[in-house]
């Protein structure tokens, strides 16, 4: 029967985001290549001051985040009056969307954008729309056509999810100035960190009124069970999402936990390294075996096959290896698979698999 009870328009339209396969039929070692997780996990550090943290659980914790938030401000020099944390940077993604956009308003991102920003959108009951890449690479020019008076907010991730292109300083400038003038461009840093000479736009951040920068605890600090991430930007803006924000968003052990982590700054130098080692590593290798790649900047590789049916049997030789790795499917490149840069143990493994699967099919 059906019922008068209905959701907001939009929200069915929601399709639920869907996360990296973690298992695989018949039990066994497996190697998880497919969430972007760091392979050498989170500090040492980080992994004590969360034990710590189970002496106080009765307790609520810190409304402000004022520890962690300068923590971060010293480590990434940042103010910490203007950085905001969430449960995972997710959150703050979604603050931005129900804080600035609505029914009538547009939410823009690029054709292979990080599927959280179209999710947000529609939740927030506000028009998703996508501009084309050129090369899975975001173009100013597409970009900035796709504008117009009912935009409100432009996602981009940079690096980007998932083809691991990285905008230039320039080109994300020519976004920020070319925007109409009730958007905001938000630049989501969630790899910034592996990324070589790229300050995840924090100049541009600082030097106007209309760009936020989103970061995240996931990926290099190694925490993405912990649920951990921030944004940062104009006053005002971070204003209006502290109005949106739970006063308890984040748990105890989160605060403490990513305060450890973010302070451990040797640990986190190390963690960029390896991945730089390895995901060059895995370029060049996958180039060896005929896979091509575009120049990676964040910890994957987004590996491209010569059919769509070659990255199926691709994927489902390394299944039987014990490797998942990400289908990208949705995010329109069928032809792909994105491999989370493992160690040193999981990479030779990985290209061992796929020199095999390239042979057998000859
Ligand atoms: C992983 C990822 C995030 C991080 O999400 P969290 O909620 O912080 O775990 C954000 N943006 C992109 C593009 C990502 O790939």
């Amino acid at each position: 029967m059906p019922s008068d009870i209905q959701p907001r328009p939009g929200i069915l339209d929601i399709a639920p985001y869907v996360g990296g396969a973690s298992t695989l039929a018949g039990g066994g070692k497996v190697y998880k290549l497919s969430s972007n997780e760091n392979p050498l996990g989170p500090s040492p550090k980080a992994v004590a001051a969360y034990r710590a943290a189970a002496e106080t659980l009765a307790r609520y914790p810190s409304s402000d985040h004022a520890d962690l938030r300068a923590a971060i401000g010293k480590v990434h020099g940042v103010d910490p009056a203007r950085v905001i944390c969430g449960d995972g940077s997710d959150e703050v993604i979604s603050w931005l969307c129900y804080g600035y956009a609505g029914p009538g308003d547009e939410v823009l991102y690029t054709e292979h954008g990080f599927s959280m920003y179209k999710i947000c959108a529609l939740a927030a009951g506000a028009t998703p729309v996508a501009a084309p890449e050129i090369e899975r690479r975001v173009d100013v020019g597409n970009l900035l056509s796709a504008c117009n008076d009912r935009t409100r907010l432009v996602f981009i991730a940079n690096p980007a999810n998932p083809t691991g292109t990285l905008l230039r300083h320039d080109e994300l400038t020519a976004i920020a100035k070319g925007l109409p003038p009730r958007a905001m461009l938000v630049i989501d840093g969630a790899y910034a960190e592996f990324a070589e000479d790229y300050d995840a736009g924090l100049a541009l951040v600082e030097a106007r009124e209309n760009v936020v920068m989103t970061r995240t605890f996931s990926k290099i600090y190694g925490l993405g069970g912990l649920r951990v991430g921030w944004g940062y930007g104009p006053a005002e803006i971070i204003g209006v999402l502290n109005r949106l924000r739970g006063p308890f968003n984040v748990s105890s052990a989160g605060l403490a936990t990513a305060k450890a982590a973010v302070l451990d700054v040797a640990y986190t130098a190390h963690c960029k390294a390896e991945n730089a080692k390895w995901r060059g590593w895995l370029r060049d290798e996958l180039a060896e075996i005929g896979i091509a790649s575009d120049e990676a900047h964040g910890n994957f590789v987004l590996a491209r096959f010569g059919s769509v049916e070659q990255a199926q049997g691709a994927d489902a030789h390394l299944r039987k290896a014990g490797i998942i790795v990400r289908q990208v499917k949705g995010y329109g490149l069928p032809e792909c698979l994105r491999i989370t840069v493992g160690d040193e143990q999981s990479c030779p493994l990985l290209i061992g698999a796929l020199t095999e699967f390239m042979k057998g099919r000859g």
